[in-house]
């Protein structure tokens, strides 16, 4: 095909990021280029269609496919790290529509509409200074965990969803001890795909004198531990999870003055389309 004439005037990066994971949680080749200058472009029509498709944001398609378009340096986003992906939303966000993030909340004390401005490169900076504490000491045993990639998370909120789904189902059935067995094998079910989350969440565990990382060794392992041990892993996951989550913004009601916390979640259609 001939040079497009046009070619000069495509859509080109607007800003440049790098990862807080460094990308060292990510297989080999799932970015290319330099990490620490990764280009990102603003979305085009096509892919905020992308993201007003219902199906297809619940399975997390719509936002691998916008984040494949605007950041083509991602050449694979599924095995991105859950750790990057809120930067690299935002960063989207920001190379499409600009730094400022409106928001309308309603006063839960006197039903006031507000509009708020969030500035969505207070999210990069917090991203960026983040630290990801991957090493648990439990005094014999080293354990080291790793974040989930977007693939996993994914998978795992979607079968999570679809238990919930079954919960609420369980109120039509009429008889109780039917209700009831059914009941308990979704709390079983529950059960097991928490234990999954956390297996997948350990890379490795170091005993001094060889490391473990077989999934079968550390998943038997878990199975055989002391509720205190898995405990103390849990906390260190959770405490993580937490330094990374961005604080809410406190805000004040324009007509009676009441507080409240205005939190942004990042991975949603309406964070794209309320421009
Ligand atoms: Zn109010």
């Amino acid at each position: 095909m001939a040079n497009n004439p046009l070619q000069q005037y495509f859509r080109q990066p607007k800003i440049y990021i790098s990862l807080p994971s460094q990308g060292v949680y990510s297989e080999p080749g799932t970015i290319e280029g330099d990490l620490t200058k990764i280009p990102v472009f603003g979305m085009t029509g096509m892919d905020e269609i992308m993201l007003r498709t219902a199906d297809a944001l619940l399975s997390g398609e719509s936002t691998a496919s916008v984040i494949k378009s605007c950041c083509p340096a991602i050449v694979n986003p599924w095995e991105i790290s859950t750790l990057d992906i809120d930067l690299i939303l935002a960063s989207i966000r920001i190379a499409t529509y600009g730094e400022d993030l409106q928001m309308i909340k309603t006063c839960e004390n006197c039903g006031t509409e507000n509009e708020y401005s969030v500035k969505l490169s207070r999210f990069i900076d917090h991203y960026l200074n983040c630290h990801y504490n991957n090493v648990i000491d439990l005094g014999h045993l080293k354990v080291t965990i790793r974040p989930l990639t977007y693939r996993q998370s994914q998978d795992f909120s979607f079968k999570n969803f679809s238990l919930q789904q079954r919960i609420l189902q369980i109120n039509d059935i009429k008889n109780e001890a039917e209700r009831r067995k059914a009941s308990d094998e979704i709390m079983k079910e529950i059960t097991m795909l928490r234990n999954e989350v956390f297996a997948t969440g350990i890379e490795s565990v170091d005993t001094g004198t060889t490391v473990v990382d077989d999934r079968d060794f550390i998943n038997e392992w878990i199975s055989n531990s002391d509720q205190i041990i898995m405990k103390q892993i849990n906390q260190h996951m959770e405490k993580n999870k937490l330094d990374w989550t961005i604080k809410p913004e406190i805000t004040k009601c324009e007509n009676c003055g009441h507080e409240s916390f205005l939190s942004v979640e990042l991975d949603q259609s309406n964070f794209f389309v309320n421009a």
